[in-house]
C-alpha cells in the first residue's frame, strides 16, 4: 500500500514546489484506467466484444496519459484525458442515450480546466466554452437521434451507477488536492514570511537586532507613550578590534563578537535594546530611561564587556570598548511624528558617535556622556 502511495506521489512532494496539476492529472487518469476495466469487464460478461475492444483502447490511451505525467508532459496527458472523454461521451450518448448520466464528465473537465493546468486565465475561459459546446452537442445528439441500442433498464442503471461514481470520485479528488494544496502553499508562504522577516531584522552573524529593526522598534516605543522618562542611545565600539583579527584570525573575531552579543542583548534585556549597528560597533537603546540613568547603565555594560573572556583555540581573548551615549530629543523638541521622531533618533545617533570618537581620543575603555 505504501508503495503504491509513494509511486502515485512520485515527484510531487518536493518541499518547495506545487505540483497538483502532476498529481490531478494523474490520479484522474488512474481513475478512468479503472472506470474502463469496470466497463471491460461488464461488457464481456454481456460478450459485448467489440465494445470490449474500444474500451481496452480508452484504457491504453488513460494509462499513457498516467505515464506521461511521470515525464512532466501534463500539458498533453490533460489533452489526451479531455480528447478521450469527450469522444467516448459522444460514443455514448450515441450509442446507449441520455439516461446513462454519461454527459455530466462535463463538470470534471471544467475542474480540470481550471485546477488542472497552468494556462492563463483568457485561455482557461476559452476551453470552458468549449467544454460548454461538448455538452450542447451531446444534448443535441440526444434530442435529434434516438440511441442506436434500446438497453433495458437494469443495464441503464449499472452504466448510470458506474458513471455518478466515476465522476463523483474524479470530482472529489479535484477537489480535495487543490484543497489541500492551497493550504499547504498558504502554510508555506506564511512560514517564509516570517523567516524572511526574521532575516530582514536580525544580523546573521550575532542575532541580534539589525540597524533598521532597533530604530523601528525604538520610533514604536516613543510613539506608543511607554518612554515618559526619555530614550538615550549608546553607541559602542569595540576597541583595537583590528588586532583582534590580525593577531588570532577573523574566525576569533567572529567568535569575540558573538559572544559579546550575548553578554550585551542579556544585560540591555531588562533596560531597552542591544543591536548591532555595524561592523565592530553596537548600538545600545535605554528605553523610558534619562540620561544620568543611561550613564550609568553604560558603565555597567562596558564592566561586564571588560569581565568577558572568549576562549577561542586554548587561547583567551579580552577585549574593551569605548561607548558614547546621548538622549534622543523627542520631548523638550515636541517630536509627535515619525518622521520628526526618525531626524531626532538620527541626532542623538551623532552626538553619541561624537562622544565615542571622544571617548576614543582620549585613551577608549570608556564610557561618555
Ligand atoms: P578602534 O579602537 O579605533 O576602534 O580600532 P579598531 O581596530 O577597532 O578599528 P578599525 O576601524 O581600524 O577596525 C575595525 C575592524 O573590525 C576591521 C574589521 O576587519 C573588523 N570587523 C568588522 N566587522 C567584522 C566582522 O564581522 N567580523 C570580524 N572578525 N571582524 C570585523
Ligand atoms: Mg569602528
Ligand atoms: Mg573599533
Amino acid at each position: 500500500m505504501n508503495k503504491i502511495s509513494q509511486l502515485i506521489w512520485k515527484d510531487v512532494t518536493g518541499e518547495n514546489e506545487s505540483n497538483r496539476v502532476s498529481f490531478i492529472v494523474r490520479i484522474n487518469s488512474l481513475l478512468m484506467c479503472f472506470y474502463f476495466l469496470v466497463f471491460m469487464v461488464v461488457f464481456s460478461i454481456y460478450g459485448r466484444f467489440p465494445t470490449v475492444g474500444v474500451s481496452f483502447l480508452c484504457f491504453c490511451a488513460f494509462a499513457f496519459s498516467v505515464y506521461l505525467t511521470y515525464r512532466d508532459h501534463n500539458g498533453f496527458a490533460l489533452g489526451i484525458y479531455a480528447v478521450v472523454t469527450i469522444l467516448w461521451m459522444i460514443g455514448f450518448v450515441v450509442v446507449w442515450g441520455w439516461e446513462c448520466s454519461i454527459q455530466h464528465f462535463v463538470f470534471v473537465l471544467l475542474l480540470l480546466v481550471f485546477v488542472g493546468n497552468y494556462a492563463s486565465e483568457s485561455a482557461k475561459l476559452l476551453m470552458s466554452f468549449g467544454v460548454l459546446a461538448v455538452r450542447t452537442i451531446l444534448y443535441f445528439i440526444h434530442v435529434t437521434m434516438p440511441p442506436e441500442e434500446d438497453i433495458a433498464y437494469s443495464i441503464s442503471l449499472l452504466f448510470q451507477i458506474i458513471n455518478i461514481l466515476t465522476i463523483f470520485c474524479s470530482m472529489v479528488v479535484i477537489l480535495a488536492i487543490f484543497t489541500r494544496d492551497k493550504m499547504e502553499t498558504e502554510a508555506k508562504l506564511s512560514q517564509y514570511n516570517k523567516k524572511l522577516k526574521a532575516m530582514s531584522e536580525h544580523d546573521p552573524l550575532t542575532k541580534l537586532p539589525n540597524r533598521r529593526s532597533v530604530i523601528s522598534r525604538t520610533i514604536s516605543n516613543i510613539m506608543n507613550g511607554s518612554c515618559p522618562n526619555g530614550v538615550c542611545i549608546a553607541i559602542g565600539d569595540i576597541d583595537f578590534f583590528k588586532k583582534v583579527n590580525d593577531t588570532y584570525g577573523h574566525e576569533a573575531g567572529d567568535e569575540v563578537l558573538k559572544q559579546l552579543a550575548v553578554v550585551c542583548s542579556e544585560y540591555m534585556s531588562s533596560h531597552g535594546v542591544a543591536a548591532r549597528w555595524g561592523g565592530e560597533e553596537f548600538v545600545f537603546v535605554f528605553l523610558n530611561e534619562n540620561l544620568d540613568q543611561a550613564g550609568m547603565e553604560a558603565n555597567e555594560l562596558l564592566s561586564r564587556v571588560r569581565n568577558l573572556t572568549v576562549k577561542w583555540n586554548d587561547i583567551e581573548i579580552k577585549v574593551t570598548m569605548t561607548i558614547g551615549v546621548a538622549d534622543v530629543n523627542t520631548f523638550t523638541n515636541g517630536a509627535v511624528t515619525e518622521g520628526e521622531i526618525d531626524d531626532r533618533i538620527n541626532e542623538a545617533v551623532s552626538a553619541a558617535d561624537k562622544k565615542l570618537y571622544m571617548g576614543k581620543a582620549n585613551g577608549r575603555n570608556t564610557v561618555v556622556v
